[in-house]
Order: structure tokens, then sequence, then C-alpha cells
């Protein structure tokens, strides 16, 4: 282990906690082990969920829960330049990149704080029925319970922070599950909430066998929801299997975007060449389709290739690398073989010291799996359409439905294409890579069945309960 590793516990009961097992946690750039974790497992998962119900039962007032929040995003920012560190370290995310990220999980606690603020029900009009004169009634806003989460490789902290900061802003105590391959940011959001003041028992952090921590989270009837994001292998069977609890899924895309005729080009090409590749695509919301009307399509290729290459690929530790690697082994021969049949040209891409450079395919085959699945790795496909009617369909020809953009000077045509992609989101004149923390964020189709943003997770983490009193 490299003697700047950090060695971390799981997180029990407020007990930083140690099993006598380990997990390494490696670079996926060097190889190099940056971390270890203490492995857990179910017995471990079921401690911790002895811990949430009796937090539960002492529920924080909003005001506390508020309070720890918004110290949680000072301390990330205090901490900001570890923070980032951690997620690149591990997830070998480019630094700048990861800078990012440990700013939006700060915005992402901000926002919760908000919502903790500002929770509550409704009035309900009863005399509006004759039944309900002489009635008052309204509705309260309850914590769900214990919340079950799990999180993906790709945002190691600001998508654990969607799952962390709107639970407690919900008054749910929370067990989680990170990613195997990116324990390290969690854990260390872990510390920071228990510096902020955070009572024992409100967060409990596992890192393990995913199979038998999941199916604790599954069977354990304590757990009234369960919020995944990740593959959609994973997601629906999670869903099947717990048909009594709330499963709130964030799943994969592969996302279109469309270049109008009328647009401008240049502008959409240099968006596009920025965020196709960042952290080598591994978003699930990087662009993977881009559909240009024919008018257009040369002058969108000349812009944006040599963008492309432009584009520095390497170390994610120097400040100047755009694009490192891909998390695994796997995940490097999966992609490289989905570009080798894709069927289409390859106008830029190759490999660069073991490193996928970007790489852009045209006039690719909509069955090709470069264009109907997830690639979740470095890749473009780019093809000419004769009308904007023909980039919707073959945009809307997939079974996800994340997020999509569209580029047009029209008003009417950015109108008609919000209303006609099949997506949770519709960016117009920016990558439909593009979040920001405070949206309602998530997919319809095969890409989900919930909206992430503080808001909409607090929303989904509470139920009501009416209240009527005869007065
Ligand atoms: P993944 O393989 O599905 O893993 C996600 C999480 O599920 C990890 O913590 C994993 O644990 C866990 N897991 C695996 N098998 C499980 C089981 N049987 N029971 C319970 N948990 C289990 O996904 P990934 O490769 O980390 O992430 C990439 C995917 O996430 C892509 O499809 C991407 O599009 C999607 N994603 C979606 C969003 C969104 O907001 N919509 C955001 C980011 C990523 P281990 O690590 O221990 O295997």
């Amino acid at each position: 282990m490299a003697a700047t590793a950090t060695e971390r516990a799981l997180l029990i009961d407020g007990e930083w906690v140690e099993t006598g097992e380990w997990i390494d946690v490696r670079s996926p750039y060097s190889g190099d082990v940056v971390g270890r974790v203490a492995r857990g497992g179910a017995a471990e998962t079921r401690r911790a969920l002895d811990a949430a119900e009796r937090a539960l039962a002492n529920p924080l007032p909003a005001h506390k829960r508020a309070e720890i929040l918004v110290k949680v995003a000072g301390l990330i920012g205090r901490r900001h330049e570890e923070v980032a560190r951690t997620i690149s370290d591990e997830a070998g995310k480019p630094i700048k990149t990861a800078r990012v990220e440990a700013s939006r999980a700060m915005s992402t606690y901000t926002f919760a704080a908000v919502e903790a603020r500002k929770l509550a029900g409704e009035m309900v009009p009863m005399d509006a029925a004759q039944a309900g004169e002489g009635k008052l009634a309204f509705t309260l806003r309850r914590p769900i319970g214990i919340v079950g989460a799990i999180s993906p490789f790709n945002f190691p902290c600001n998508l654990v922070a969607h799952k962390l900061a709107p639970a407690l802003a919900a008054g749910c105590p929370v067990v989680l599950k990170p990613a195997s391959q990116t324990p390290l940011s969690a854990l260390l959001l872990a510390e920071l909430e228990q510096e902020a003041g955070l009572p024992a028992g409100w967060l409990n952090v596992i890192v393990g066998k995913a199979s038998e921590i999941g199916d604790v989270l599954v069977e354990d009837d304590r757990v009234k929801l369960i919020t995944f994001t990740g593959s959609g292998d994973v997601g629906w069977k999670l869903q099947e299997r717990a048909p009594r609890k709330r499963v709130k899924l964030e799943l994969g895309n592969s996302t279109p975007v469309v270049v109008a005729a009328d647009a401008d080009v240049e502008n959409a090409a240099a968006k596009l060449a920025a965020n196709a590749f960042a952290f080598a695509g591994q978003s699930c919301i990087s662009v993977q389709r881009i559909y240009v009307e024919r008018p257009s399509y040369d002058a969108f290729v000349e812009a944006f290739v040599p963008k492309v290459q432009a584009l520095k690929v390497g170390d994610p530790a120097d400040d100047d690398t755009d694009v490192g690697p891909v998390i695994d082994d796997d995940a490097r021969g999966r992609i490289t073989q989905w570009i080798a049949e894709s069927g289409g040209e390859q106008l830029t891409g190759g490999d660069e010291n073991g490193l996928i450079k970007p790489t852009v395919l045209a006039n690719v085959p909509d069955d090709a799996r470069v264009s109907c699945d997830e690639v979740f790795g470095p890749v473009v496909v780019v093809n000419p359409v004769d009308s904007i009617d023909e980039a919707i369909e073959r945009a809307n020809g997939t079974r996800f439905g994340l997020q999509a953009g569209i580029f047009t000077r029209s008003l009417d045509t950015a109108l008609n294409a919000a209303e006609r992609l099949e997506f949770g989101g519709v960016v117009v004149n920016e990558a439909p890579t593009f979040r920001s923390d405070q949206m309602p964020y998530g997919g319809v189709k095969a890409s989900g069945n919930t909206k992430e943003g503080p808001a909409w997770a607090v929303r989904e983490m509470t139920e009501e309960r009416l209240v009527v009193i005869q007065r």
C-alpha cells in the first residue's frame, strides 16, 4: 500500500468498526493501492439496521437536521482538496473534474438543508365537500423510515451526497452501501457528517459483498425505502425482490443529442466535445449519440473532431488532464470490443499508453452496441439525419430515457423536441450532460422510476399522514 494510502473502518452506530478483513482500493490509472477499507457483510448490515432503528426512535428536529447539513457543506469546503483527491485517486477521475464534484456535493448538502427547514404538509379544504363541513384537515410529512442506499462508482462523493443529504433532511436514518471500487469518498463524507454533529445511528456505512449487503436491505422489513443508483440489471431486480418497499432507481442512458440545421454549430461542437468525454464518458448522461441535420453535418464534424483531439489524455492527478482511464480492465475490454464491432467509420480514437482515447465514430447503425446500449466510456457516435423528425425518432429509439438534448436557434423546434423526446429531461443549447444539483433529475423507461435533487428526493423519502379534526 502506498505510504499516503488511507485506511478506513466501517461506520456502525457512531463507531468506526474494523472486521479483521480488508478490501484494497486501487487507482484505476496506476493500479496502486490508494486505500483499504474494512470488509463488512450481513452481520454488520443487521447491526447497522439495529442502530438506525434506535436513531429513528429519537427523531431529530428539522432545525437540527438543517444545521448539520449546512455544517457538512462547510466541512466539504474546508477539506475540498482532500475530498477531490480522494475522488480522483479511487475513481481515476481527472482532478479538475473531481474538484467540480466536490463543489457540487457542497451544493447538494446546502439545498438539502433548505428542504429540511421547509418540510411541511398541506391544508385540505374540507368544506369543499358537504361531508367535510365543520372539519379541519391537514397532512403531516413524516419520514418514511430507514433508508437503504446503494451508490455507484462514477460519482463516489456527489451521488452519495444525493442519498445521504435528502435522507437526513427528511428525518430518515440511512444504511449506505457504496461501490466497492470507490468506498473512500463515501467514508470521508461519513466522517464529515460525524464531525458536523450527526448523532449515532443516523448514518451507517457498510462496504463488502454487494449481494450479501443488498439481500439484508431487501429482506429486512425495517428498511422502508431503497434508493439505488447504478446499472439497470441490478436495479430492476432489487425492485422485483422488494415489492412492498419503495425502490427508487436512478439508472443508465444512451444519451442522444440533436443538432438542427439552424444551430450554432461551433457552440454545439465545443460543448459536446467537452461533455462527451468528461470522466472518460462514465457519466449516466454522457453524450453518446449525436444526430446532425444534413446541411450542418460536415461543418459540425469539422468543428467537433479537432476539439476532441485536443483533449488531453493522461494521469488523472495532473491538473491539465481532461480524460483519464475507465474504471477497470473489464470495462476497457468491453468498450474496445464495442468500438471494433460498431460497423462505423472511426474519425478519431485509438489507444494512448493503455488509455482509450476519445473516440468518434460516424455513420454507425442504430443496432450497434455503441448506439443502442450504454457505452459508459469515451465514445461518441455522429450520424447525419434528413430531418428533425428523423433525429427525434432515432433519439427515442432506445430502451433508455434519462436525459436528451437539442441545439437549435428556433424556439419552436426546441419546444417541439422538448415535448417529443421521451426522456426525464431535455436540455436545449447545452450538452445533455448538464446537471445542477437542485434540478429534478431522473429517467423514464429503462432509466429509472424516480427523481433526485433534494426537493424531489425528500418527497420520496417522506409520506403524508392525514389529520382530520372535528371542530
Ligand atoms: P452497478 O454495477 O450496478 O453497481 C452499483 C451499486 O450496486 C454498487 O454499489 C454495487 O456494489 C451494487 N450492487 C451490485 N450488485 C448488487 C446486488 N446484487 N445487490 C445490491 N447491490 C448491488 O453500477 P456501476 O457500474 O457502479 O455504475 C454504473 C451504472 O450506474 C451505469 O449504468 C450508470 O448509467 C448508472 N448511473 C446512473 C445514474 C443516475 O443518476 N441515473 C448516475 C450514475 C450512474 P459493488 O460495487 O460492490 O459491486
